[in-house]
């Protein structure tokens, strides 16, 4: 028996993600979208893309947030570049994330994802407090959409995650939890992370990952096919399960220059999902 839709996470001209027709053809009904390029944010491709996702019967759960200079190369340059916590780029990228979200709801998206960036840890800082204050506006925003933000986890622990969510203090912030991005970043396990925050998490990442052999958030870890890394796939679908989660499950492969891997890849990991809910909700 299936309880959760299964996704991937795809892409129309800008991010990581597998295109539409590979998810169409793995026989996947719903996805989330990396955000498109800005070019590509216009209300007649908005029609289009909606007519193309009906056609194949597909669902976008939820649009991810991604702006220019942005960069994972290593976990240092991660938090110099990603997300809201460069000063430089702030108010451009706020605005920028309020165009991404209209776009959503041209698609009828009631959900944005966010890497928000490295929260700083002192909440007692000029720099948590305007971070903090950047997330209530952008949430703001999402509100008179009719929509919500899941924060991706992995650069936080999940005490300081649920810090923030309390600071942030909207009623329509909640979590997108990455089980891998928690090994990748050295920031904790995953399977008692999502306990900590299970009442907050409305989308899931199935990705895996393998830690550093190097030193602990400072060194990435590697990103493994699902259920082939430390996450423990069986145990972290049981845990989501055990927390009463009900929303969807994204297959999340970042290998976009090896595209026959990367369909062989998720298709592995839909077959796995899908074995292990039949023993779950047998
Ligand atoms: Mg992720």
């Amino acid at each position: 028996m299936q309880k959760w839709p299964v996704g991937v996470f795809a892409s129309i001209d800008a991010g990581l993600g597998v295109k539409l027709e590979v998810a169409h053809e793995l026989g996947i009904k719903t996805v989330q979208l990396h955000t498109p390029a800005k070019a590509s944010r216009t209300k007649e491709n908005a029609e289009a893309f909606s007519a193309k996702l009906n056609e194949y019967g597909i669902k976008v759960t939820c649009v991810f947030l991604g702006f220019e200079g942005e960069t994972y190369e290593t976990i240092a340059r991660t938090a110099e570049t990603v997300g809201f916590v460069p000063k430089a780029t702030r108010a451009a990228r706020l605005a920028e994330a309020f165009e991404i979200a209209d776009f959503a709801k041209l698609l009828g998206v009631d959900a944005i994802g966010s890497h928000i960036g490295f929260v700083p840890h002192d909440r007692a800082s000029e720099d948590y407090r305007e971070m903090v204050e950047t997330i209530r506006t952008l949430c703001g925003h999402l509100k008179a959409n009719g929509q919500r933000l899941h924060l991706e986890t992995g650069q936080e622990q999940a005490e300081n995650l649920l810090a923030f969510l309390k600071d942030v203090g909207t009623d329509n912030i909640f979590i997108n939890f990455d089980p891998a991005n928690l090994i990748l970043y050295g920031m904790g396990d995953p399977i008692g992370s999502l306990k900590k925050v299970g009442a907050y998490v409305r989308s899931v990442h199935c990705k895996d990952g393998v830690a550093t052999t190097g030193v602990p958030g400072v060194d990435w870890g590697r990103e493994v096919p699902f259920g082939q890394g430390e996450v423990n796939a069986e145990l972290f679908l049981a845990t989501l399960k055990e927390i009463g989660f009900d929303g969807p499950l994204t297959i999340e492969r970042e290998i976009p220059e090896e595209p026959a891997r990367q369909k062989a890849e998720i298709s592995q990991a839909l077959d796995l999902i899908l074995s292990i809910e039949d023993k779950l909700f047998a």
